[in-house]
């Protein structure tokens, strides 16, 4: 077995930049996600692909196409 070792990141809160308790890894891949935190008890729509974190940012769920 190859010893690939995969990397592991804290998902942070994008309004308090706090750590959540969610990790995620180089492969993690998430859309539309509800990300809650438990400090400052807000959910923010994120987007995560490659580490590379995107808040979604409506008022609904409605999707607008700008
Ligand atoms: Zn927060």
């Amino acid at each position: 077995m190859k010893n690939k070792k995969v990397k592991r990141q804290w998902l942070l809160c994008p309004v308090c930049r706090n750590k959540t308790r969610l990790q995620i890894r180089s492969d993690t891949e998430l859309k539309s996600f509800p990300l809650f935190c438990p400090k400052c008890k807000q959910e923010s729509l994120i987007n995560v692909k490659q580490f590379n974190v995107s808040v979604i940012k409506e008022p609904d769920a409605k999707t607008q196409s700008r």
